[in-house]
Protein backbone atom coordinates (compact mmCIF):
# COMPACT_ATOMS: atom_id res chain seq x y z
CA UNK A 1 0.00 0.00 0.00
CA UNK A 2 1.20 3.10 -1.22
CA UNK A 3 0.81 6.45 0.93
CA UNK A 4 0.54 9.61 -0.17
CA UNK A 5 0.48 13.05 1.10
CA UNK A 6 0.69 15.32 -1.73
CA UNK A 7 -2.70 16.01 -3.95
CA UNK A 8 -1.06 16.48 -7.03
CA UNK A 9 1.26 13.12 -6.43
CA UNK A 10 -1.81 11.09 -5.86
CA UNK A 11 -4.03 13.00 -8.68
CA UNK A 12 -0.57 12.11 -10.97
CA UNK A 13 -0.58 8.30 -9.88
CA UNK A 14 -4.90 8.00 -10.35
CA UNK A 15 -4.63 9.56 -13.88
CA UNK A 16 -1.83 7.42 -15.18
CA UNK A 17 -3.79 4.15 -13.52
CA UNK A 18 -7.17 5.52 -15.38
CA UNK A 19 -4.84 5.72 -18.70
CA UNK A 20 -3.96 2.43 -18.52
CA UNK A 21 -7.81 1.49 -18.71
CA UNK A 22 -7.87 0.38 -15.18
CA UNK A 23 -11.35 1.20 -12.52
CA UNK A 24 -10.05 3.51 -9.26
CA UNK A 25 -12.62 3.32 -6.19
CA UNK A 26 -12.38 5.98 -4.10
CA UNK A 27 -13.48 5.72 -0.26
CA UNK A 28 -13.72 8.92 1.36
CA UNK A 29 -13.54 8.73 5.50
CA UNK A 30 -12.50 11.02 8.11
CA UNK A 31 -10.60 7.80 9.68
CA UNK A 32 -11.24 6.19 13.44
CA UNK A 33 -12.13 3.20 10.86
CA UNK A 34 -15.13 0.57 12.17
CA UNK A 35 -16.39 -1.84 9.88
CA UNK A 36 -19.16 0.44 8.29
CA UNK A 37 -15.62 1.88 7.10
CA UNK A 38 -14.51 -1.26 6.13
CA UNK A 39 -17.43 -2.49 4.06
CA UNK A 40 -17.30 -0.01 1.93
CA UNK A 41 -13.38 -0.56 1.22
CA UNK A 42 -14.21 -3.92 0.89
CA UNK A 43 -16.98 -3.22 -1.85
CA UNK A 44 -14.75 -1.09 -3.74
CA UNK A 45 -11.51 -3.95 -3.63
CA UNK A 46 -14.40 -6.02 -5.35
CA UNK A 47 -15.32 -3.90 -8.21
CA UNK A 48 -12.25 -1.89 -9.00
CA UNK A 49 -9.07 -2.49 -10.01
CA UNK A 50 -7.28 0.19 -7.80
CA UNK A 51 -9.04 1.31 -4.58
CA UNK A 52 -8.02 4.54 -3.02
CA UNK A 53 -9.14 5.60 0.93
CA UNK A 54 -8.96 8.98 2.01
CA UNK A 55 -8.52 10.06 5.51
CA UNK A 56 -8.99 13.31 6.10
CA UNK A 57 -11.05 15.23 8.97
CA UNK A 58 -12.68 17.94 7.42
CA UNK A 59 -12.42 21.42 9.29
CA UNK A 60 -14.95 23.14 6.76
CA UNK A 61 -17.38 20.25 7.73
CA UNK A 62 -17.15 21.16 11.75
CA UNK A 63 -18.89 24.27 13.28
CA UNK A 64 -16.74 26.46 15.38
CA UNK A 65 -18.95 24.67 18.86
CA UNK A 66 -18.66 21.19 17.38
CA UNK A 67 -15.68 18.36 17.68
CA UNK A 68 -13.00 18.75 15.60
CA UNK A 69 -10.22 19.15 17.66
CA UNK A 70 -11.42 16.34 19.69
CA UNK A 71 -12.77 13.95 16.65
CA UNK A 72 -10.95 10.50 17.03
CA UNK A 73 -7.79 9.83 15.36
CA UNK A 74 -6.02 6.99 14.82
CA UNK A 75 -3.80 7.09 12.04
CA UNK A 76 -1.50 3.77 12.54
CA UNK A 77 -4.77 1.49 14.28
CA UNK A 78 -6.06 2.82 10.18
CA UNK A 79 -3.18 2.11 8.21
CA UNK A 80 -3.09 -1.08 9.37
CA UNK A 81 -6.69 -1.82 9.25
CA UNK A 82 -6.83 -0.19 5.52
CA UNK A 83 -3.42 -2.30 4.61
CA UNK A 84 -4.92 -5.74 5.68
CA UNK A 85 -7.56 -5.39 3.23
CA UNK A 86 -5.06 -4.70 0.44
CA UNK A 87 -5.94 -0.97 -0.40
CA UNK A 88 -3.72 0.33 -2.81
CA UNK A 89 -3.13 4.02 -2.04
CA UNK A 90 -3.88 5.78 1.33
CA UNK A 91 -4.55 9.23 0.92
CA UNK A 92 -3.68 11.26 3.86
CA UNK A 93 -3.69 15.08 2.87
CA UNK A 94 -3.09 17.80 5.26
CA UNK A 95 -5.21 21.28 6.25
CA UNK A 96 -2.66 23.01 4.55
CA UNK A 97 -2.14 21.03 0.63
CA UNK A 98 -5.83 20.56 0.87
CA UNK A 99 -6.78 24.16 1.83
CA UNK A 100 -3.86 26.54 0.89
CA UNK A 101 -3.81 29.97 1.64
CA UNK A 102 -6.57 32.28 -0.22
CA UNK A 103 -8.80 29.23 -0.71
CA UNK A 104 -12.17 30.67 -1.09
CA UNK A 105 -14.38 28.47 -3.42
CA UNK A 106 -17.73 26.60 -2.18
CA UNK A 107 -19.74 23.86 -3.49
CA UNK A 108 -23.64 24.95 -2.38
CA UNK A 109 -26.39 22.43 -3.20
CA UNK A 110 -29.27 24.45 -2.58
CA UNK A 111 -32.53 23.11 -0.69
CA UNK A 112 -30.92 20.16 0.59
CA UNK A 113 -28.82 21.77 3.07
CA UNK A 114 -31.35 23.36 5.21
CA UNK A 115 -33.50 20.13 5.82
CA UNK A 116 -32.98 17.68 8.91
CA UNK A 117 -29.21 17.52 9.87
CA UNK A 118 -28.65 20.77 7.53
CA UNK A 119 -30.69 23.09 10.21
CA UNK A 120 -28.83 21.71 12.88
CA UNK A 121 -25.11 22.28 11.59
CA UNK A 122 -25.38 25.41 9.40
CA UNK A 123 -22.38 25.16 6.84
CA UNK A 124 -21.69 21.36 7.58
CA UNK A 125 -23.05 20.08 3.91
CA UNK A 126 -21.23 22.69 2.36
CA UNK A 127 -18.31 21.79 3.89
CA UNK A 128 -18.56 18.18 3.05
CA UNK A 129 -19.71 18.79 -0.56
CA UNK A 130 -16.95 21.12 -0.85
CA UNK A 131 -14.21 18.47 0.15
CA UNK A 132 -16.09 15.63 -1.89
CA UNK A 133 -15.41 18.08 -4.81
CA UNK A 134 -12.14 18.38 -4.85
CA UNK A 135 -11.49 14.92 -3.58
CA UNK A 136 -13.35 13.73 -6.78
CA UNK A 137 -11.30 16.16 -8.43
CA UNK A 138 -7.67 14.36 -7.19
CA UNK A 139 -8.98 11.36 -6.92
CA UNK A 140 -10.83 10.82 -10.60
CA UNK A 141 -12.41 7.66 -9.43
CA UNK A 142 -14.67 5.42 -11.44
CA UNK A 143 -16.81 4.86 -8.20
CA UNK A 144 -17.22 6.97 -4.82
CA UNK A 145 -18.67 4.73 -1.75
CA UNK A 146 -20.84 6.48 0.55
CA UNK A 147 -22.49 4.89 3.71
CA UNK A 148 -26.44 4.75 4.04
CA UNK A 149 -25.53 5.79 7.79
CA UNK A 150 -25.52 9.20 6.70
CA UNK A 151 -28.29 9.77 4.23
CA UNK A 152 -28.60 13.05 4.02
CA UNK A 153 -24.82 13.40 2.85
CA UNK A 154 -25.49 10.85 -0.23
CA UNK A 155 -28.37 13.16 -1.41
CA UNK A 156 -26.09 16.15 -1.02
CA UNK A 157 -23.01 14.25 -3.31
CA UNK A 158 -26.00 12.53 -5.82
CA UNK A 159 -26.93 15.71 -6.12
CA UNK A 160 -23.91 17.76 -6.96
CA UNK A 161 -21.90 15.36 -8.81
CA UNK A 162 -25.28 14.88 -11.18
CA UNK A 163 -25.21 18.82 -11.68
CA UNK A 164 -21.54 19.52 -12.19
CA UNK A 165 -21.22 17.02 -14.52
CA UNK A 166 -18.98 14.99 -12.35
CA UNK A 167 -17.76 11.64 -13.78
CA UNK A 168 -17.73 9.13 -10.83
CA UNK A 169 -20.70 6.38 -10.23
CA UNK A 170 -21.59 7.12 -6.49
CA UNK A 171 -22.47 3.50 -4.61
CA UNK A 172 -24.76 3.92 -1.55
CA UNK A 173 -23.72 1.03 0.52
CA UNK A 174 -26.00 -0.12 3.65
CA UNK A 175 -25.33 0.65 7.15
CA UNK A 176 -23.05 -1.55 9.24
CA UNK A 177 -24.79 -1.96 12.86
CA UNK A 178 -23.34 -3.38 16.22
CA UNK A 179 -25.06 -6.65 17.48
CA UNK A 180 -27.84 -4.44 19.60
CA UNK A 181 -28.65 -2.51 16.31
CA UNK A 182 -26.47 0.80 17.03
CA UNK A 183 -25.20 2.13 14.07
CA UNK A 184 -21.48 2.31 13.32
CA UNK A 185 -19.95 5.40 13.97
CA UNK A 186 -16.43 7.29 15.26
CA UNK A 187 -18.76 8.93 17.37
CA UNK A 188 -19.85 6.23 19.23
CA UNK A 189 -16.40 6.12 20.76
CA UNK A 190 -16.85 9.23 23.21
CA UNK A 191 -20.02 6.72 24.65
CA UNK A 192 -19.80 5.81 28.29
CA UNK A 193 -21.42 2.54 28.90
CA UNK A 194 -25.00 3.90 30.46
CA UNK A 195 -24.81 6.33 27.60
CA UNK A 196 -23.63 3.40 24.89
CA UNK A 197 -26.75 1.31 26.14
CA UNK A 198 -29.29 4.68 25.59
CA UNK A 199 -28.00 4.77 22.14
CA UNK A 200 -29.65 1.64 21.08
CA UNK A 201 -33.33 3.26 21.37
CA UNK A 202 -32.47 4.80 18.47
CA UNK A 203 -32.83 2.09 16.24
CA UNK A 204 -35.06 0.73 18.13
CA UNK A 205 -37.23 3.49 17.70
CA UNK A 206 -36.80 3.67 14.06
CA UNK A 207 -37.84 -0.18 13.73
CA UNK A 208 -40.93 0.56 15.99
CA UNK A 209 -41.58 3.47 12.94
CA UNK A 210 -41.01 0.85 10.17
CA UNK A 211 -42.55 -2.02 11.46
CA UNK A 212 -45.65 0.22 11.80
CA UNK A 213 -45.33 1.65 7.66
CA UNK A 214 -45.14 -2.12 7.02
CA UNK A 215 -48.13 -3.01 9.17
CA UNK A 216 -50.22 -0.21 7.00
CA UNK A 217 -49.48 3.05 8.70
CA UNK A 218 -49.80 5.88 6.08
CA UNK A 219 -49.97 8.57 8.36
CA UNK A 220 -46.34 9.99 8.48
CA UNK A 221 -47.21 12.23 11.60
CA UNK A 222 -48.06 9.16 13.64
CA UNK A 223 -44.89 7.59 12.59
CA UNK A 224 -43.06 10.47 13.43
CA UNK A 225 -44.60 10.93 16.95
CA UNK A 226 -44.39 7.34 17.47
CA UNK A 227 -40.15 7.45 17.03
CA UNK A 228 -40.50 10.42 18.80
CA UNK A 229 -42.15 8.55 21.62
CA UNK A 230 -39.73 6.04 21.57
CA UNK A 231 -36.35 8.39 22.00
CA UNK A 232 -38.66 10.06 24.54
CA UNK A 233 -38.19 7.33 26.51
CA UNK A 234 -35.04 7.14 26.64
CA UNK A 235 -33.91 9.26 29.89
CA UNK A 236 -30.26 9.70 28.71
CA UNK A 237 -31.03 11.34 25.15
CA UNK A 238 -31.13 15.37 26.28
CA UNK A 239 -32.45 16.54 22.69
CA UNK A 240 -34.09 15.14 20.17
CA UNK A 241 -33.06 17.26 16.91
CA UNK A 242 -35.34 15.88 14.63
CA UNK A 243 -37.58 12.16 14.49
CA UNK A 244 -38.66 12.81 10.45
CA UNK A 245 -40.41 10.57 8.24
CA UNK A 246 -39.81 12.09 4.72
CA UNK A 247 -39.81 12.16 1.29
CA UNK A 248 -36.05 9.88 0.35
CA UNK A 249 -35.28 11.73 -2.31
CA UNK A 250 -36.03 15.84 -1.51
CA UNK A 251 -36.05 15.01 2.24
CA UNK A 252 -39.47 16.94 2.28
CA UNK A 253 -41.92 15.97 4.90
CA UNK A 254 -44.88 13.84 3.39
CA UNK A 255 -48.34 13.47 4.86
CA UNK A 256 -49.45 10.37 3.51
CA UNK A 257 -46.55 7.48 3.06
CA UNK A 258 -46.71 6.37 -0.37
CA UNK A 259 -43.82 3.47 -1.82
CA UNK A 260 -41.22 4.43 0.04
CA UNK A 261 -40.47 6.61 2.65
CA UNK A 262 -36.99 7.60 4.69
CA UNK A 263 -37.20 7.34 8.94
CA UNK A 264 -34.29 9.74 10.59
CA UNK A 265 -32.87 11.03 13.57
CA UNK A 266 -30.99 12.60 15.30
CA UNK A 267 -30.38 12.97 18.99
CA UNK A 268 -27.59 14.13 21.85
CA UNK A 269 -26.65 11.78 24.47
CA UNK A 270 -24.48 14.28 26.82
CA UNK A 271 -22.26 16.26 24.41
CA UNK A 272 -22.12 13.61 21.87
CA UNK A 273 -24.43 14.13 18.39
CA UNK A 274 -25.67 10.81 16.99
CA UNK A 275 -27.61 10.14 13.75
CA UNK A 276 -29.54 6.67 12.42
CA UNK A 277 -31.78 6.51 9.99
CA UNK A 278 -33.96 3.10 7.62
CA UNK A 279 -35.48 3.61 4.29
CA UNK A 280 -38.92 1.56 4.01
CA UNK A 281 -40.26 0.39 0.89
CA UNK A 282 -43.79 -0.06 1.23
P1 LIG B 1 -16.89 9.29 8.17
O1 LIG B 1 -15.50 8.81 8.46
O2 LIG B 1 -17.79 9.27 9.36
O3 LIG B 1 -16.90 10.58 7.40
O4 LIG B 1 -17.53 8.21 7.18
C1 LIG B 1 -16.91 7.88 5.96
C2 LIG B 1 -17.87 7.08 5.14
O5 LIG B 1 -18.23 5.89 5.83
C3 LIG B 1 -19.19 7.84 4.86
O6 LIG B 1 -19.59 7.58 3.53
C4 LIG B 1 -20.13 7.22 5.86
O7 LIG B 1 -21.48 7.28 5.46
C5 LIG B 1 -19.64 5.79 5.89
N1 LIG B 1 -20.08 5.14 7.14
C6 LIG B 1 -19.93 5.62 8.40
N2 LIG B 1 -20.51 4.78 9.29
C7 LIG B 1 -21.05 3.76 8.57
C8 LIG B 1 -21.78 2.58 8.90
N3 LIG B 1 -22.11 2.29 10.16
N4 LIG B 1 -22.18 1.78 7.89
C9 LIG B 1 -21.87 2.07 6.60
N5 LIG B 1 -21.17 3.16 6.22
C10 LIG B 1 -20.76 4.00 7.19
Amino acid sequence: MEIIRIPRIVQDTCKKHRMKGRSVGLVPTMGALHEGHLSLIRRSRMENDITVVSIFVNPLQFGPSEDLARYPRDIEGDSSKISSLETDILFLPDDALMYSPGFATSVEVAGIFEKLCGRFRPGHFRGVATVVAKLLNIVYPTRAYFGQKDYQQTVVIRRMVKDLNLDPEVVICPTIREHDGLAMSSRNAYLGPEERLAATAIYRSLTRGAEAVLQGERSARRIREMVEEGLRAEKLIDRIEYAAAVDPVTLDDVEEIGREILLAAAVRIGNTRLIDNLLVNV
